[in-house]
């Protein structure tokens, strides 16, 4: 499963921070999921609780926040909306398309303490 080996990259991002800030415990971690991105926000979710199981992020709040697809029309010259991956251009439906939000993953705050 993809989703596993995403939360296991972003738990040992995690993990190190805990660490260097002598953490007890992570209380919650919210991530940025991009809306073109491969990973499924419910697998995500589970994959990040079997993760953190017996660690110091078990029983952590696990939010995710959805990053809208936004793309760069090479023939409109302007940023459009994407909502998925493969869409033509809203405006021009031409596929002269250059991803420019929406397809990342990353953290964007861990509370400890
Ligand atoms: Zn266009």
């Amino acid at each position: 499963m993809h989703e596993m080996s995403l939360a296991k990259s972003m738990y040992e991002i995690i993990e190190e921070t805990a660490r260097k800030n002598n953490a007890k415990q992570v209380k919650s971690v919210q991530v940025e999921l991009g809306v073109l991105s491969h990973a499924e926000p419910d697998a995500l979710t589970f994959a990040f609780e079997v993760v953190t199981h017996g660690t110091i992020a078990e029983g952590a709040r696990f939010d995710i926040i959805r990053l809208s697809g936004k793309a760069w029309c090479m023939v409109c010259a302007r940023t459009v909306p994407l909502p998925k991956l493969g869409a033509p251009c809203p405006d021009c439906n031409g596929y002269q398309l250059a991803v420019t939000q929406g397809d990342e993953m990353r953290i964007a705050s861990i509370e400890i303490i």
